[in-house]
């Protein structure tokens, strides 16, 4: 099948790379043209695991190209998938100005066209967007839904640092269609795919991700609170989510305790579903203390920092892990970035190392901090280490890599440092009851 794919970015970018590996020709589109030249060259635009590869592989075999040009695109296109960026706004709603940029452009492209085109909103987009295009679509093109073209809404599940293995074997596959020739298309498209297929209207495909994000964001503000609690009784709280995660009703996935979630999903999906309750009327109260205790969560950690110290003016800081999750570049919202903040404001010196998101970093936090090289460069001469992503490098981090630090005090935000190995390291972190 021809396919399209607009947005190259960690969604866009995968989707065609796992759309091209399944045999089908994909075309790129994105407005950046740095994007555009890098998926030609046959490399990804943003660092995950194991894409640079299936996409050289790709435009060598001439099944996949990256291009500006939407219209030609959609010439060799039957199915046009939208994974453009939906950030959000000051009042938490979402910024939809890309997705109607987008439909606009098809809706050109739809004009001087003779044969039906599925469009497919993959973008994470607030219940209700995907059906608002269909009467810009057919105003802007002068052409009919469900007969010249359908729409469709698949949201997408990725986890950053294992999207390529993830798209190509999710958990479950949500099929929101609005015609019978949209669903019938998707439904050939995914044929090889042996996961469940759940087939619903569009506003529940919407909300199917808008819930999920939501509920895997609770369970962490949830645990988090359990871990500050535990703190003050003398508990372990990952010893309690061993206890709990056994229990099948609860599972053990996403109750690690530590600096809260980050990255470009979880926060912007959860004020935004806050947003849309808000904008209905509808009574919300668990989702804005979700957001209230991830707020605060990654400042506790500076707390602790302090009080190991006695104070941070003038102490060097080691800072280990910038982005919001091992196995990716994307330190969108990470909470490093919100600690480093704090621990600057109080007058600490601090020295940051991150094995892939040190130059993403860096355009945001600007020169008040230094760059190691590495782990070691950055523990030299500090008087604390701040673990803050567990990075697979970290997790080998032995006791004599510690020996250069002024005072060997490791203060986990992500618990994964191998405490056996870490003979002679001070050691403290959140929920740790001590
Ligand atoms: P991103 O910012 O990495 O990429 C978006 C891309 O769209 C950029 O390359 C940008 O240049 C391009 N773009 C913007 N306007 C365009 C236009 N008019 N035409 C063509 N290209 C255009 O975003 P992302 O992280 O890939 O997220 C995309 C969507 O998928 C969002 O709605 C996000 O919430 C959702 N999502 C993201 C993830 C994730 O892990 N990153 C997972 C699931 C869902």
């Amino acid at each position: 099948m021809g396919i399209t794919v607009i947005g190259s970015g960690y969604v866009g970018a995968v989707t065609a790379a796992g759309f091209s590996q399944l045999g089908h020709n994909v075309v790129c589109v994105d407005v950046d043209e740095a994007r555009v030249r890098s998926i030609n060259g046959g490399k990804a635009p943003i660092y995950e695991p194991g894409l640079d590869g299936a996409l050289a592989l790709a435009v060598r075999e001439k099944k996949l190209r990256a291009t500006s040009d939407l219209a030609g695109a959609l010439k060799t296109s039957g199915v046009a998938f939208i994974c453009v960026g939906t950030p959000p706004m000051a009042d938490g709603s979402t910024d939809l100005r890309f997705v109607r940029e987008v439909a606009q452009g098809i809706a050109d492209a739809l004009r001087q066209r003779d044969s039906y085109l599925l469009i497919v909103v993959k973008s994470t987009v607030p219940p209700g967007t995907t059906e608002s295009l269909i009467p810009l679509l057919e105003e802007k093109s002068g052409k009919r839904h469900g007969k010249d073209f359908g729409i469709a809404m698949n949201p997408e599940f990725l986890r950053e640092g294992r999207a390529l293995e993830d798209f190509l074997r999710p958990d479950r596959i949500v099929l929101g269609t609005a015609d019978a020739k949209g669903l019938g298309l998707l439904q050939e498209l995914y044929a090889q795919f042996q996961c469940p297929k759940v087939a619903c209207n569009l506003r529940t495909a919407e909300m199917v991700k808008y819930a999920s994000n939501a509920f895997l964001a609770t369970k962490i503000s949830f645990i988090n609170e359990i871990a500050n609690l535990c703190d003050r009784l003398g508990i372990d709280a990952y010893a309690v989510a061993e206890g709990m995660g056994h229990d099948r009703r609860i599972g053990r996935a996403f109750l690690d305790a530590g600096i809260g979630y980050g990255g470009s999903c979880f926060p912007k999906d959860v004020k935004s579903l806050v947003a849309t309750a808000k904008r209905e009327g509808s009574g919300m109260r668990i989702l804005p203390a979700v957001v209230e205790t991830n707020e605060s969560q990654p400042l506790r950690i500076v707390g602790l920092a302090e009080k190991c110290l006695g104070g941070l003016e003038g102490r060097r800081i080691a800072v280990l892990g910038l982005a919001f999750k091992p196995d990716s570049d994307d330190v969108r919202e990470a909470p490093a970035l919100k600690i480093i903040a704090a621990l600057l404001k109080k007058g600490a010196k601090v020295v940051a190392y991150d094995p892939k998101a040190m130059e993403n970093a860096r355009a945001r936090l600007g020169d008040g901090v230094a760059y190691a090289s590495s782990a070691r460069g950055a523990l030299e001469g500090a008087e604390a280490c701040l673990l803050l992503t567990e990075w697979e490098e970290f997790k080998n981090l032995q006791g004599k890599d510690f020996n250069a630090m002024k005072r060997k005090l490791a203060i986990e935000g992500r618990r994964c440092l191998d405490r056996g190995r870490l003979e002679g390291v001070e050691y403290h972190g959140i929920g740790r009851g001590i």
